[in-house]
């Protein structure tokens, strides 16, 4: 019987339907979740402002940071079975759903940790008055997840907004979740209340419509594509309720003459391959100094020749990618770059044992790529790097800024004041300079600008998102 996850129980869907999961290694069915609805997302409010207005809203700030940090326990106890079922579901290479494992109990580390410590303030006012301006929760937060990272996104939005005080209703993606519908049962073993996480699995335009136009939910946390960050501002507007949007990128890569190219090649080459390059803050885009161009695109070109990609227990550099769809999308970058005689540096390997029916590309490198260029413009999302090369810093700037996204950027160069006049002007919500850090640092809040998307999760501030102010203004005379 197809199950949602609300107050603490697995209890039967509205549909009683569900959805086949596709181990994107082989292309066959190895599970099935609920196709949840409207009325399913219906019982998950109820049940989320029960708890939000019951016992879970009436916690100590220490209390709950108590249960969070049990949380944290328990998917490290669990870290080996959570990475298979994340690797499998995903198609990640075994080691990096370990990393992904590690960082989702970081995320409750250290919002656990900062519960109890983050305030509001007291402002100057007039002489007589005494003004507060206080941190509440919004109440109950929708959550909408993306295939790409399930564990470290729910960390980072849910483990946020349950730090805050908030309850939680969050829908999965269709294509990966079976790793947060495991951690639900461990959440509830931490001692989280009944209500304060719900989860109704389902399908985008069902499950997440119904919770994205919801006149219950009090703010909506999404991380996805523009095109879906789109309908779902839109069907929160209706009810004028915050939001807040992780979406694409297309982030460069800016490598100057002087850089030490022994950290930026491995650097360059992870930010585009991990999880097969399906991450929103993929280093896509390389942009290289005239003087180096050739000399980096060879030793590039050696590393992209030595990828592997292969199934997910074979725990090479890549993973195939999602689903079917996402292959042929990306196969139509590649042949768009094909007709268009964009040159081709190197490529990849699958290795001949991969089953048949998986979802796999070749990492590819693409070199002289115009400004313009779709491959250079539109987020791939897929194992594929545009260069280009250009003459100075102002060129180079002109380049990086030249698109509609603008969620990360590295730069490389041992010309400290220049890393930092370029990251100043740099369209970018976050700029790595001699490194990168595609999805890491817990601690480093994050989102974009732009196409990019608008607030910020993780670090503090990830925190803040998931409060609002209210001024209090007293007059004692
Ligand atoms: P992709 O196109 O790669 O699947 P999406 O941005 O569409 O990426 O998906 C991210 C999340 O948004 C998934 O959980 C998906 O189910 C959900 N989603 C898709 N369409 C909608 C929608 N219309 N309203 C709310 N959520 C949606």
């Amino acid at each position: 019987m197809p199950q949602v996850f609300i107050d603490n129980r697995w209890q039967p869907c509205a549909s009683g339907e569900s959805l086949p999961m596709i181990d994107p290694s082989d292309g066959l069915e190895f599970a099935r979740i609920a196709r949840g609805t409207n009325e399913d997302v219906d019982r998950a409010i109820v049940a989320a402002r029960r708890a939000y207005e019951g016992a879970w809203g009436r916690l100590a700030p220490v209390e709950r940071g108590r249960i969070l940090m049990q949380v944290e326990r328990l998917i490290l106890d669990h870290a080996e079975e959570l990475t298979q079922i994340e690797a499998r579901d995903c198609g990640k290479p075994i080691k990096q759903a370990r990393n992904d494992v590690v960082a989702c109990a970081r995320y409750f580390e250290f919002y656990a940790g900062a519960v109890d410590k983050v305030g509001g303030q007291t402002i100057p006012y007039q002489p007589g008055f005494t003004a507060l301006a206080l941190r509440e929760p919004h109440g109950v937060t929708g959550h909408i997840i993306p295939w790409n990272y399930p564990l470290q996104v729910f960390g980072r939005s849910v483990g946020g907004a349950l730090a805050a005080g908030n309850a939680c209703v969050m829908k999965p993606a269709e294509d990966a979740c079976l790793s947060l519908l495991k951690l639900a049962e461990l959440m509830a073993e931490a001692g989280l209340l009944p209500g304060a996480l719900n989860i109704v699995p389902g399908l985008g335009g069902e499950a997440g419509a119904a919770l994205a136009g919801h006149a219950g939910v009090d703010h909506i946390s999404f991380t996805g594509s523009p095109e879906t960050g789109t309908r779902v501002a839109q069907a929160a507007a209706v009810h004028h309720h915050p939001v807040t949007m992780e979406l694409g990128g297309k982030s460069p890569q800016l490598v100057f003459a002087d850089a030490d190219l022994d950290a930026a090649v491995p650097a360059i080459v992870n930010a585009v391959i991990q999880n097969a390059g399906q991450t929103c803050s993929a280093g896509s885009r390389l942009l290289v100094e005239r003087a180096i161009y050739e000399q980096l695109l060879e030793t590039l070109g050696r590393a992209f020749a030595r990828l592997r990609v292969g199934p997910s227990p074979a725990d090479l550099d890549c993973g195939p990618l999602i689903r079917a769809g996402q292959l042929a999308r990306v196969r139509g970058f590649l042949a768009e770059a094909e007709r268009d005689a964009l040159p081709r540096v190197a490529q990849g390997e699958i290795v001949a044992d991969a089953p048949k029916g998986g979802y796999y590309q070749k990492p590819t490198l693409l070199r002289d790529v115009p400004v313009g260029h779709h491959l250079a413009q539109e987020e791939v999302f897929g194992p594929v790097l545009a260069a280009m090369p250009f003459d100075d810093e102002t060129h180079a700037l002109r380049l990086a800024n030249a698109t509609r996204f603008g969620l990360v950027a590295g730069v490389w160069t041992r010309d400290g004041s220049r890393a930092l006049r370029i990251a100043r002007s740099l369209d970018s919500g976050q700029v790595f300079i001699n490194n990168y850090g595609a999805g890491g640092g817990v601690e480093l809040p994050f989102g974009g600008v732009k196409a990019s998307g608008y607030g910020r999760e993780k670090g503090i501030e990830g925190l803040l998102s998931f409060t609002r102010l209210k001024t209090i203004t007293i007059k004692h005379g």
